[in-house]
């Protein structure tokens, strides 16, 4: 995970070492490496790691058929719960999940390398270009409405169609997978792989997705509602949330999330300019990829600021890790003043903070870092949304994820329990396919 030589001296990158910086941060294991990886876990009764996979996958199966060269038939187990099961094996956070709950790290070893095993099998199979391993019941001559193609979409869509109903997903942008394609880190889906894996769940059939379709435009739940049986609303939490700080609107205060989709859309990295001293605010997994990125693409100083201290941050230890060994700086209890600047951003000023009775507060002592560039990663709210039941700003759903409208349902970060994980929208997304395809067949 760490930085490459030459990333060091800060000086402006060539292509080649561009593209060296953003190919595949962990490679997949090679089929020597995962039947060694594969033989060190111990099939655990009532294994732990499932209970701790949102998805619940059985990962002792699919690990012990990887171990018998049923690749196949792993890829299968996988893909039964988590037809995402690619980008989670690339992306999932498995330091905290699955891999946190391995026995093996109650003797003191590593865990299981769960999250590249399920890799391996999932891209196992996709690179062998077979037949899609699930096909669909027989037609309900139901149809449904997907709105948003990012993963809790998807997923619904997967599922419904295996059920036997056809598929409409409308899109807002030109390309399929939500946050998988614009707002992961470069390096950890490289290889186009969000798009080769949308392509693969499209292999099931009776989906189809309408690019250009933003929620709120033609596509009104009212008139979703008049012209399908059903409708899942995937919308993701697209809203950016502002500073409303001195200085905001100066050039080169911008959106981490808008960065991150700006270089993974990049055809050539190294057209992109990126400042000399960059400054990114905020504490989750966005933060990192943001801030990890600046620097490989050449960045010198790169600075990751959070308001509170570093346990409180939502991203992972794994991840502070990556960037550390990126060479980002990480100051946390700095709440931000202000920025600075002639038209284009200079300094950004922060003031050392504390906790006192809980309460997050200013110690009044300021600094001032040197920023060209100011990353904000402070999060996303849903954009303002009629028709269905809102619950502190998220969409509200039943345990069955149907919203207060019957025959709507939703599901990823735009509902009430959305969490920011790939692997949990796919959950949403499916389960909630299961229910609307009982509600659709009125039983
Ligand atoms: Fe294997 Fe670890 Fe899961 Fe046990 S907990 S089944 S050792 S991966």
């Amino acid at each position: 995970m760490g930085l490459r030589p030459h990333l060091s001296d800060g000086a402006a990158l060539s292509r080649d070492q561009i593209e060296d910086n953003f190919a595949d941060l962990t490679p997949a294991l090679t089929h020597g490496q995962a039947h060694a990886e594969a033989a060190r876990c111990l099939y655990c009764y009532d294994a732990p790691c499932i209970r701790a996979c949102p998805t619940g996958i059985d990962i002792p199966t699919f690990i012990h058929q990887i171990r018998t060269d049923n690749l196949k038939g792993s890829a299968h187990t996988i893909l039964s719960e988590n037809i995402l099961g690619g980008t989670c094996g690339r992306a999932c956070p498995t330091e905290i999940l699955c891999e946190q709950a391995c026995v093996i790290n109650a003797c003191g070893e590593e865990p299981v390398r769960i999250g590249a095993l399920q890799r391996h099998a999932v891209e196992q199979l996709m690179a062998r270009g077979e037949s899609h391993p699930f096909t669909r019941a027989a037609s309900s001559g139901k149809r449904i409405a997907v709105v948003g193609a990012g993963p809790a979409g998807l997923s619904f869509a997967h599922r419904a169609a295996m059920l036997g109903h056809d598929v409409t997903i409308f899109e807002a942008k030109p390309k399929p997978g939500g946050l998988n394609e614009y707002g992961l880190a470069a390096y950890k889906m490289a290889n186009d792989f969000a798009q080769r894996e949308v392509e693969f769940l499209l292999g099931i059939g009776g989906i189809r997705i309408e690019y250009g379709k933003a929620f709120g435009g033609d596509v009104t739940l009212e008139n979703l509602r008049r012209d399908f049986a059903a409708v899942f609303l995937g919308l993701g939490t697209t809203a950016v949330n502002s500073l409303s700080l001195p200085g905001s609107s100066l050039t080169g205060v911008e959106d981490a999330l808008s960065f991150i989709e700006k270089l993974r859309q990049a055809k050539d990295k190294s057209g992109i300019k990126i400042g000399h001293d960059v400054v990114v605010i905020g504490g989750g997994n966005t933060a990192i990829d943001a801030a990890v990125q600046a620097k490989r693409l050449g960045a010198q100083n790169v600075t990751l600021v959070y308001r509170r201290g570093e346990d409180d941050m939502s991203a992972t230890g794994w991840e502070r890790d990556l960037a550390r060994t990126n060479d980002v700086v990480l100051k946390t209890w700095s709440l931000p003043l202000r920025f600075e600047g002639d038209g284009a951003v200079g300094t950004a000023l922060f003031e050392k903070s504390l906790l006192q009775d809980g309460k997050l507060i200013g110690t009044g002592e300021s600094y001032a870092l040197p920023a060209d560039l100011v990353l904000l990663a402070i999060g996303q709210k849903l954009e303002p949304l009629d028709g269905v039941a809102i619950a502190n700003g998220k969409i509200k759903v039943d345990q069955d994820f149907q919203t207060s409208v019957p025959g709507v349902y939703a599901g990823g970060d735009c509902i009430q329990s959305g969490e920011d994980l790939t692997v949990q929208a796919v959950e949403d997304g499916k389960r909630a396919a299961i229910a609307a395809d009982i509600y659709l067949r009125g039983l």
